[in-house]
């Protein structure tokens, strides 16, 4: 499969008045065309900030891209201007954040919202935007769609306005849709109808999808691969079905072991002891040493590469160096 987009070895900072916050330390991930790939780790991993960064949103300043570059349909995103950027946000990329009030306007109809992308990016006429807009809130399950259109976001309910962001980054048909913890701020209820609707939009059209969730149960019901990140790096890559039934890296062993059973809430994944690594002051090597109950001498001294243990999976851990003791994963993670 085609790749629609190629970041390779990003490096994002943010400069605070305590010195550099490395945030994002050489990240390497592809997105195929028509898939969706899964990106989980803990708050503070980077993958915010990695997807903030492929649209440009990271406030800058303090946030700055170091290095690297972000590949979209043959350019470089991270050497776009703000002006060249513009067209490509909304248009060929669409981002959907947790909290749908943050990207709603308060002050305008859903209609105009969903109409002002048409009539820009489109060509639209005002009247032809306005069938669209009620056809794209039809789609995305919005009963009386020709009322709601001229209605505000305080008239509809969470799940309503989650719906209208979803009509709005669908609007002009982004190859590649990014949503972050979209379900998140819903109830279970409004989050399987969302997930459902995110999923036939993935199947019928051609759009790419990048999920950024700390919930694992969502990553098995949408995604096709994954990627874990860890202290502002990608330490484990691969299919939906390696990541949950053969993981490599400690780390996603700890993920999987603290998976909570089905219907438990849980707010992150911070049921491994310990804390992440102060990215004002990264570690040299591993950055999940500190946590790893496998760490040996050679993790705190030198930064493991990833290592391919199949075509589709790879892992950065000592652990999968020929020379390495064998380790066994935990029980809980071993199917
Ligand atoms: Fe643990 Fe070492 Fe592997 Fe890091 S490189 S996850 S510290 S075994
Ligand atoms: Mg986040």
């Amino acid at each position: 499969l085609e790749n629609i987009l190629e970041i390779n070895d990003l490096h994002v900072s943010f400069d605070t008045f305590s010195g550099e916050v490395q945030a994002v330390r050489g990240v390497d991930l592809e997105l195929k065309k028509g898939e969706a790939l899964a990106i989980v780790g803990e708050s503070g991993s980077g993958k915010s900030v990695t997807s903030k960064t492929i649209m440009q949103l990271n406030p800058s300043p303090p946030g700055r891209i170091k290095s690297g570059e972000i590949l979209f349909d043959g350019q470089d995103l991270a050497k776009l201007s703000d002006k060249q950027m513009q067209d490509i946000r909304g248009k060929e990329i669409s981002m959907i954040f947790q909290d749908p009030m943050t990207s709603l306007n308060p002050t305008m109809t859903v209609g105009k919202q969903i109409m002002e992308g048409l009539i820009k990016h489109q060509n639209m006429s005002k009247p032809e935007a306005k069938q669209r807009a009620i056809e794209l809130l039809n789609l995305v399950g919005i009963p009386n769609p020709d009322t709601r259109v001229k209605q505000y976001p305080h008239q509809f309910s969470g799940g309503m306005r989650q719906r209208v962001v979803i009509a709005i980054a669908l609007a002009c048909n982004p190859k590649v849709l990014i949503a972050d913890e979209p379900t998140t701020a819903l109830d279970v209820t409004i989050q399987a109808q969302i997930l459902d609707l995110m999923k036939n939009l993935q199947a019928e059209g051609d759009t790419s999808i990048i999920l950024i969730t700390h919930d694992l149960g969502v990553v098995a019901n949408m995604a096709q691969r994954v990627a874990v990140m860890y202290g502002g790096k990608v330490v484990e890559v691969g299919t939906v079905d390696e990541l949950f039934y053969d993981p490599k890296h400690p780390y996603s062993w700890g993920l999987l072991s603290s998976m909570p059973r089905l219907h438990e809430k849980q707010d992150d994944l911070n049921a491994i002891a310990g804390t992440p690594p102060d990215l004002s002051n990264p570690p040299k090597g591993c950055p999940f040493a500190a946590r790893c109950p496998h760490a040996m001498k050679v993790c705190t001294e030198h930064m493991p590469e990833h290592t391919n243990v199949s075509e589709t999976q790879s892992a950065a851990c000592w652990l999968l160096d020929e020379r390495a003791p064998k380790v066994e994963p935990p029980e809980a993670v071993k199917a």
